[in-house]
């Protein structure tokens, strides 16, 4: 394992003008312990990303929060078992968070559009050509496209405990490798990768800069994360593995207030970095 602290980082590694940058946010970070929609991180998010774009960089945003949204939206007391309810619930709330984002990043003369993803449409030679394009097109126009997962569709997603994409983790860095990105931001509810699980111990130290994730880093990495999160930072771990195989820089920061993006584009050392090969 290759790691040093947090004092030894970034402008070095990474360059943030004229970038294809793929930001990915989690659940916990766009909804609130009700399940509601945290509309003051959203309109954040929503300025910051804009403002990204202007500095002359292109965006993706990965979101999550779908059947939280859309369990809340529909008044069911708890997050819904059933897969057909976690269907509905994600189609519900899809709807719902592409309804709020189109109206924050239309504040800011954004336009923004929906692309929904399984994992075999990445699988597929043919698929993956027609999002590639569909990606390079919309960005071209200065588009910002907001990626999820299909859940209303895909059955394996939504059930299988080894969930290929993690709660879009692993969606992110799919996404981030599909479009070529420069660098992937995954957005979470704490503010980077520790030596062990800071939630359950109070002495863990954050980590400034992954060289290489081996075995060892993955112990250091607890099970699924928050209530409301459910990939925790073993999901966050393989994406960033992902992406550093084929050279993309990763950060792990806290999305609880999106102005962290500005520090990111500023070559400030915040949260952690996984440095791309
Ligand atoms: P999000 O929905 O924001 O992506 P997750 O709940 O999926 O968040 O993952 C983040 C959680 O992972 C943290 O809240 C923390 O409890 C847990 N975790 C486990 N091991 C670690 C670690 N080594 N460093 C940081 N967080 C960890």
């Amino acid at each position: 394992m290759h790691i040093c602290g947090p004092d030894i980082f970034l402008q070095e590694y990474i360059n943030v003008k004229n970038r294809r940058i793929v930001v990915k946010v989690g659940t916990s970070t766009l909804t609130n312990e009700l399940g509601n929609s945290n509309l003051y991180t959203m309109e954040r998010l929503a300025m910051a990303l804009a403002d990204v774009q202007n500095m002359g960089n292109e965006v993706i945003l990965v979101s999550s929060g779908a059947i939280a949204v859309g369990a809340n939206k529909m008044h069911l007391t708890e997050r819904p078992q059933s897969v057909r309810m976690k269907q509905a619930a994600a189609a519900v709330g899809q709807c719902e968070n592409m309804f709020l984002y189109d109206k924050f990043f239309g504040y800011y003369n954004k336009t923004v559009a929906q692309i929904l993803l399984n994992a075999e449409d990445i699988a597929q030679e043919v698929k993956k050509e027609n999002l590639t394009n569909t990606f390079n097109a919309l960005l071209e126009q200065k588009i910002i496209p907001i990626v999820n997962e299909n859940d209303s569709v895909s059955y394996t997603e939504i059930e299988s405990k080894d969930r290929l994409f993690g709660d879009n983790d692993m969606l992110s860095a799919v996404v981030a490798v599909l479009c070529q990105a420069d660098l992937l931001i995954i957005l979470s509810d704490i503010d980077g990768f520790y030596d062990k699980d800071p939630r359950l111990y109070k002495d863990a130290k954050l980590i400034g800069r992954i060289e290489t994730i081996d075995e060892s880093v993955y112990e250091l990495a607890g099970g699924a994360g928050s209530r409301r999160g459910t990939g925790g930072m073993r999901t966050k771990l393989g994406a960033a593995d992902l992406c550093a195989a084929q050279g993309i820089d990763t950060i792990v920061t806290n999305g609880k207030d999106p102005s962290v993006l500005y520090r990111i584009m500023q070559g400030e050392k915040v949260g952690t970095l996984f440095v791309g090969k």
